[in-house]
């Protein structure tokens, strides 16, 4: 599954930072008795293991239900007289077991609908051997991404409704009653009765389409493979579909009618990532085809879905609407393709025996999806994003309410919230830094003996070091703990440097990142360190154990630790060394450590362990740069400021001036019009400028902005659309009534879904408290669309989140319909997490005990963590910003 946070709401694009939000814990694994996996936690008993499922469903569209036949082929393992699996709301009109010609009707049926299960008893024990369970039920068909679900959608030709599956972690048990544990392998066949004009699409290919003449067709899918529930796939609605062939795997998209042109680039490029990926994993991909299933619509939690050999994919993420799509749509486009294709290894080939290893599966497509870019996109440079990655998970992983990579999961809920920063992010950057350590060609042979060994079965996470330490004969496993084990950020602190005898050596001391007051004594790591001779090809490593360690490297002069930016660490030097060494040196860094410095010096300087004005000397450093990677991260540092003073008029106006001053030469030097040639950041870099300083009240960008969007009204071509977006984002958020109500009309008229959702996106955009409350009224009415409101609301909540959490606990009632069922533990602490207001902390810890089970309060913790450190910020960091910002304009008065 790829989460939605980072790359699609307009803001986080554009200017503004994306929500924080995380997961749950719990208590002891629970020692269960028999087969397959005796230790792996589980909700249903071990007596029964599903083999096969045969699976027939008619669903009804129009009135959201459907109707189902399964028969399913079990091995009774031990005698019994009952059988229980996971059901989650169906109902039940019968159930048989069948044996040898033998059949008996279950005797009663009990549904636990606090446990997702249904039993079925049988009047006389079971005894050991191969059965078949068939079992006849009807099911519903909802709004949003749990289980089978419908969108509706405006096209050209009116109002379509189409019908898709999405299952991780655990919807799977809402289509077929089923072992809804990933560990439960077996095969499926599928079935389905659809309009005879609309396409059906599955795991498999079509084996067989009866028409039967009432306008309803039957269609047949091949089996499956041995897989876990939570990868079946259909879908059904008025479809076009596109293909190619990649090493004799048919690689397919398929669109609403009419808009398969726009999936001509994700076509093209799966094409290469499947080369690709049979290359690298040495194991080819399986099945028979790969399809890309493009939907209107979106969650509030994913992007895409893995499902074996039918990814499904919302159309903001994939689709490349020549109208409005700019750079970053189409390294999105990429990006997400990328990761879901290496989940049809890291997942569907080879999967986690439970939840508590779910980074097998998403760390892995985390670091996948970025080699793939850097492979086969060099030119969109890309290589920088690694600090990126590891920032947002270091933020999420320094405050008390953070968990190990491997965490014990019980619950359903607990599962749904793994999907977090730690479990990607971390997860990526673990693997990232042990990569490095042994080597890029160890660690593929590795990765190839994992799948060759555990090829459709189930794995945990020893039998990949296991795979690397035995393709490399490097043991890892002590490092790989340390980080994936215990929970938290190390922080090498840098004691000092000294020269003797023609060599440097640096003394390091290991303590750790926080950014809360957590007074628990620091954890030690194993951790890997590489220092290197700035402005040298001398650099060394060491592990530092035991909280210290040094390095000794051949030659003397300055040195920048974390040369290259593969640790998972922060790094802090003494201020004399920053200055001297870092700050003086700063152009002759390669540029990701650069970037790298900056982005630590940041985050220490929030956290109060480096001097703001040291970090801000360097931030006025660093925006001398001609890099567009490093003016982008020079930009969102402005733009974080700049929040910083939200609700306080005079101090942001006097940031503004600066920041101004700082960025709108930069927009100058990179025009709004894109160069022939010009780097694809540069390309990123623009509309991160225009947005930043529509964001900080630039008056002439505002009012370009505003001229391109007035002369879009009459023809849409007077705006290049690589910067439609971004223009109306800026005209959005500046806007005043009467632009918000044209805004309005545009989105009600628009008959792209895509578009329609953008526009409906950016009316919850506005800086004006006013707008952004007309936003929330029409957020809880059903005029966005059942997957549009949440988003809305997320959307004013990233600027205004008193209000939209105020709003949203004020219409709980009103607004459930349009929050996923299994994310409501996520979504109001992320709504409320980016106050700094106190008096939330209050009001979220209410809501949380009224409403959010004890198991599940992980991401409550954590939006409470970040409110108390934005509190925190603003009352001892914001001076020392105003104290600089005092120097800085009346360095622009002295200047005049
Ligand atoms: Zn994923």
């Amino acid at each position: 599954m790829r989460r939605t946070l980072i790359s699609s709401t307009i803001a986080t694009v554009f200017s503004l930072a994306s929500f924080s939000f995380a997961p749950a814990f719990a208590a002891a694994p629970e020692a269960t008795a028999a087969v397959p996996h005796a230790n792996v936690t589980t909700q249903l008993p071990r007596t029964v293991r599903p083999t096969h499922y045969a699976i027939s469903v008619i669903p009804d569209a129009k009135a959201a239900t459907f109707s189902g036949k399964v028969q399913i082929t079990v091995e009774v393992l031990k005698p019994t007289s009952s059988i229980t699996l996971n059901a989650a709301d169906l109902a039940f009109q019968r159930a048989t077991l069948n044996a040898a010609g033998n059949s008996v009707e279950a005797a009663k049926i009990d549904v636990n609908n606090e446990e997702q299960t249904a039993t079925f008893h049988f009047a006389k024990p079971i005894s050991k051997g191969s059965y078949t369970l068939a079992i006849d039920y009807t099911g519903i068909i909802g709004i949003q991404a749990n289980g089978l679900f419908l969108v509706d959608y405006p096209t050209a030709n009116g109002q379509k409704r189409a019908i898709y599956t999405q299952f991780e972690n655990s919807d799977a048990r809402r289509f077929i009653p089923s072992w809804d544990e990933p560990n439960y392998k077996a095969t499926f066949d599928l079935e389905v009765t659809v309009p005879t004009d609309q396409m059906a699409v599955s795991n498999m290919p079509i084996t067989k389409k009866t028409d039967l003449g009432n306008g309803l067709s039957v269609v047949n899918f091949g089996t499956s493979p041995k897989m876990s529930t939570y990868l079946l796939f259909f879908g059904a609605g008025d479809f076009e579909r596109a293909t190619v062939d990649a090493d004799g795997t048919e690689v397919g998209v398929i669109t609403q009618r009419g808009l398969v042109s726009q999936a001509a680039f994700p076509l093209a490029e799966s094409k290469k990532i499947l080369r690709e990926y049979n290359d690298y994993f040495g194991v080819r991909f399986p099945l028979p085809k790969l399809d890309n299933i493009a939907s209107p619509g979106s969650s509030q939690f994913f992007g895409a879905m893995e499902n074996w050999g039918a990814i499904f994919t919302f159309e903001r993420d994939i689709l490349l609407d020549p109208a409005v799509a700019t750079q970053g749509d189409k390294e999105t486009s990429f990006i997400v393709a990328a990761h879901e294709m290496a989940h049809q290894w890291f997942g569907d080939l080879v999967t986690m025996q439970w939840w508590d290893d779910l980074w097998l599966n998403e760390g892995f497509a985390s670091w996948m999806e970025n080699r793939a870019t850097n492979r086969l996109h060099p030119e969109w440079n890309s290589e920088l994003s690694v600090v990126g990655v590891h920032q947002y998970a270091m933020e999420r992983d320094s405050v008390a309410s953070t968990h190990p990579v491997v965490q014990h999961i019980e619950t359903v809920e607990q599962a749904s919230q793994a999907f977090d920063e730690i479990t990607y992010g971390k997860g990526e950057s673990v693997i990232h830094m042990l990569e490095n350590y042994v080597g890029e060609d160890g660690w593929r042979d590795g990765v190839r003996l994992y799948m060759k060994e555990h090829a459709y079965t189930n794995t945990t996470s020893n039998d990949f070091w296991k795979a690397i330490e035995q393709a490399t004969g490097k043991p890892i496993r002590t490092i790989a703990h340390d980080f994936t084990l215990q929970p938290g950020v190390p922080m090498i602190n840098v004691v000092s440097s000294s020269c003797k005898a023609g060599k440097t050596t640096v003394a390091l001391i290991q303590s750790e990142f926080k950014r809360d007051a957590s007074t628990k004594k620091a954890l030690t790591w194993h951790v890997p360190v590489t220092a290197q001779l700035i402005g040298t090809n001398t650099v060394a490593t060491t592990l530092v154990t035991g909280g210290k360690g040094s390095i000794t490297l051949e030659g003397c002069g300055p040195v920048v630790v974390n040369a290259g930016q593969a640790g998972y660490y922060r790094t802090v030097y003494p201020q004399k060394m920053f200055k001297d060494d870092l700050l003086a040196n700063f152009t002759k860094l390669a540029p990701i450590d650069q970037l790298g410095l900056l982005s630590d010096s940041w985050s220490l300087g929030l956290s109060g362990q480096t001097s703001m004005s040291d970090v801000l000397a360097l931030t006025t450093e660093a925006a001398k740069s001609s890099n567009p990677q490093i003016m982008a991260k020079v930009t969102s540092i402005f733009g974080s400021m700049h929040r910083l003073y939200n609700g306080d008029p005079v101090g942001q106006a006097r940031l503004d001036k600066v920041a101004i001053a700082a960025l709108s030469p930069m927009l100058t030097q990179i025009g709004w019009t894109a160069k022939p040639d010009e780097l694809s950041t540069a390309t990123k870099l623009r509309d991160q400028l225009i947005g930043t300083l529509g964001e900080v009240n630039d008056p002439a960008t505002i009012d370009q902005a505003r001229r391109y969007f007035a002369a879009s009204v009459a023809s849409p071509e007077a705006t290049p659309a690589a910067l439609r977006k971004v223009v109306s984002y800026v005209v959005a958020i500046n806007a005043d009534s009467a632009t918000w109500d044209q805004i309005h009309t545009s989105a009600q008229n628009e008959k792209s879904p895509l578009i329609k959702d953008q526009l409906y996106e950016l009316l919850a955009s506005a800086k004006d408290k006013t707008l952004a409350q007309r936003a929330l009224d029409l957020a809880s009415t059903d005029e966005p669309g059942a997957t549009n409101s949440a988003g809305m609301i997320g959307s004013v909540a990233s600027r205004h989140p008193d209000l939209a959490f105020d709003f949203t606990i004020a219409h709980l009632k009103q607004l459930e319909k349009f929050i996923d069922g299994s994310s409501r533990s996520r979504y109001i602490p992320r709504i409320a997490g980016n106050s700094s207001d106190a008096a939330m902390i209050g009001k979220l810890e209410a809501y949380t005990k009224a409403n959010i089970s004890p198991k599940a309060r992980r991401d409550s913790e954590t939006a409470i963590a970040n409110i108390k450190f934005n509190v925190q910020v603003r009352a001892k960091r914001v001076p020392e910003i105003t104290a600089w910002l005092d120097n800085a304009l009346a360095g622009f008065s002295a200047a005049k």
